[in-house]
């Protein structure tokens, strides 16, 4: 695994780095806030340790700002803080697991390749232009702006998501979104499709736009071609 560890303080994170690192694994570490901030934006970590506690920026905050530009990278959260409603604030804003200081190493690496594992094979991130389809908060993410979908209009997106500057035909997205037996009023798909262009405005989506293509469909264009 390839881990960023935000630790401020010196000891702590040399024990779990050096412990991370006798397990074979790749370990970055920032004592800092905003230091981490940018270096999960710059690098593809598998998973992060943050803790909660830090000088300058504070974990729950790094965290919040890393779920509003779309990074997904699983997060555990260390924190001295024990009460119930603090955990629940820290999952609340993306933490995917919390672990209480004092803890136990052989935890933290048993629950970071629990994470590992979660984290891989359910990528769900797809982006077209400036806009980034977020399939595990099910959200549709533009800079700092996030709306989230409803389950038909994520089907809806996935398909665009999945095949931008390409033309699909109504029956492809009735049949992808409504389902095969679908037999109910076909002007759903029009009207799911008003859904999705309101919620792209609503977040200032610039670069991303559904059109019509005259007696055909729809297609998620990209930019200005
Ligand atoms: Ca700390």
């Amino acid at each position: 695994m390839k881990l960023l560890l935000v630790e401020d303080e010196p000891r702590v994170a040399e024990i779990v780095r050096r412990g991370l690192v006798e397990e074979g694994h790749l370990v970055d570490v920032c004592s800092g806030g905003r230091a981490a901030l940018q270096q999960a934006r710059d690098i593809d970590y598998d998973v992060i340790v943050l803790d909660w506690m830090l000088p300058d920026v504070d974990g729950l905050e790094v965290l919040r700002q890393w779920r509003q530009s779309g990074l997904r990278t699983p997060v555990l959260m260390l924190t001295a803080r024990g009460q119930i409603g603090e955990r629940v604030a820290g999952l609340k804003v993306g933490a995917d697991d919390y672990l209480v200081k004092p803890f136990d190493f052989a935890e933290l690496l048993a629950r970071l390749e629990a994470l590992h594992r979660r984290g891989s094979g359910q990528i769900e991130l797809r982006v077209a232009g400036d806009v980034t389809l977020d399939g595990r908060r099910r959200a549709l993410v533009c800079g700092e702006s996030e709306i989230s979908l409803t389950p038909r209009e994520y089907a809806l997106c996935q398909e665009f998501f999945g095949h931008v500057g390409d033309v699909l035909s109504r029956s492809h997205l009735l049949t992808a979104v409504w389902g095969t037996n679908y037999e109910g009023d076909p002007n759903v798909l029009d009207v799911y499709i008003g859904y999705v262009r309101g919620k792209l405005a609503r977040i200032a989506a610039r670069q991303a736009a559904i059109k019509a293509v005259r007696g055909v469909g729809f297609r998620l264009q990209v930019g200005g071609d």
